[in-house]
């Protein structure tokens, strides 16, 4: 193991400064009043609620942070190295989600550096999907036959501590429309493309000037069927989903979205009403979350963030194995635990609350789902297939002459 350098205190500028507020804010809860009242008195409710504001009043420093919450000495040793890969943000509206006194919270974990991070285990690696090495113009990934990823930004309103693009999430050295275009270009001349993911960062720190832009050159392409975007600020910067972005979006359908959503703490009164504001709006919407050692690695705690979405119309689409990122280690599980959730709500509750379970794999191969064995084997033409409760049926199947690859024959009790 070795020691890596990641904690800048460097603030970035946001990326721009169109006007747009929150045109129905919902209730703060009672916490996040206490923590605007003490940290920003002066703040108005208008301020609160401007996705500008709270973007340029982020915490990105030691100091920042330190006046805000009982730092440990695992979280304060990590700012004792200087210039870093990942840098540190937080808008402040997620900030008064952040437990003070406890460095567990999992919304604090998520958010605050420790020294964990400064350690560099086995198989780990700065692009372990092997983006860069898919990618055929700055900014595009092209890994799968029919879609692609374009990152369209590298800014995001706050950084995730286990971020797969740690690599190059906050470094400001990405996006704008010359870049842009040769993204556009490629997609164009590139027929078998059906399908763009924007991402990046978070493309919704975009200005509604600039995704009307975007989305229009990729909506101009005939061969384009489905544009999806993926972002965080329905959790982070709920105040993003203005009526004036709603209006942007509406005229570029299908438009899909995924939200990056890692535990049910963050369902609060403001993220849900940004989820369901942007269902109101006609994009279907669909959860990704990381699986996160100590953060949401149980049944009891997937299962409530699962149901929880539902409810606010949001589809859990897919849970990850934590990518290994340099640093990563204090936040990955075993695969094991990752089959124990999915078994856990496999069957055990809606199958619309079931997320696929995926390793993104290592070098480039792509999403693999993981799957709990169900098939045990066969008895005759009989596939013999185990239920969530443990309890192995018999369907009879019918015959092939392939068989069934890789299953057992036994009989069954
Ligand atoms: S919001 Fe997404 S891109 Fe940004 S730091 Fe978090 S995981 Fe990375």
């Amino acid at each position: 193991m070795e020691a890596k350098v990641l904690i800048s205190e460097e603030a970035e500028e946001p990326p721009s400064n169109a006007a747009g507020t929150l045109s129905r804010p919902a209730s703060p809860t009672p916490n996040s009043l206490v923590f605007r009242q003490t940290h920003f008195p002066n703040a108005s409710d208008s301020d609160w609620n401007d996705w500008h504001w709270q973007l340029r009043n982020r915490i990105t420093s030691f100091s920042g942070l330190a006046r805000m919450i009982q730092l440990s000495d695992s979280e304060r040793n990590a700012f004792q190295f200087r210039g870093a890969t990942l840098p540190m943000a937080v808008t402040p509206y997620y900030a008064s989600l952040i437990d003070p006194e406890d460095p567990d919270q999992p919304i604090r974990r998520a958010m605050v550096p420790v020294a964990s991070e400064l350690l560099v285990s086995p198989g780990e690696a700065q692009d372990p999907l092997g983006e860069d090495g898919h990618s055929p113009v700055k900014g595009l990934v092209h890994r799968y036959p029919d879609r692609v990823l374009f990152l369209v930004t590298d800014y995001c309103s706050s950084y995730c501590r286990y971020c797969t693009r740690s690599r190059m999430v906050g470094k400001r050295k990405s996006g704008g429309k010359t870049q842009w275009q040769q993204a556009i270009n490629y997609i164009a001349s590139h027929p078998e493309v059906r399908d763009v993911l924007i991402s990046g960062g978070d493309p919704l720190t975009l200005s509604d000037r600039q995704l009307d832009w975007l989305l229009g050159r990729l909506r101009a392409i005939p061969h384009v069927e489905m544009i999806r975007i993926g972002t965080k600020a329905p959790m982070v910067l709920p105040q993003r989903i203005t009526d004036e972005l709603l209006a942007v979006l509406k005229k570029y359908h299908p438009l899909w979205m995924s939200i990056h959503c890692m535990h049910p703490d963050e369902l609060t009164e403001q993220s849900r009403q940004a989820c369901i504001r942007l269902a109101d709006a006609g994009i279907p919407l669909g959860s990704q979350t990381v699986l996160l050692a100590g953060i949401n690695d149980s049944v009891e705690t997937m299962k409530r963030l699962m149901h929880e979405l539902l409810k606010i119309r949001v589809k859990p689409y897919y849970l990850y194995q934590c990518d290994p990122i340099v640093g990563s280690s204090h936040f990955r599980t075993p695969v094991s635990r990752g089959l124990e959730i999915y078994q856990g709500l496999r069957g055990h509750t809606s199958g619309y609350g079931v997320p696929t379970y995926v390793i993104d794999a290592p070098g480039g191969g792509g999403k693999i789902p993981l799957i709990p064995e169900t098939v045990v084997g066969r008895d005759g033409t009989d596939l013999l297939i185990r239920n969530y409760e443990g309890n192995v049926y018999r369907y009879p199947d019918k015959p092939s002459d392939k068989g069934l690859a890789g299953a057992e024959v036994f009989p069954c009790e």
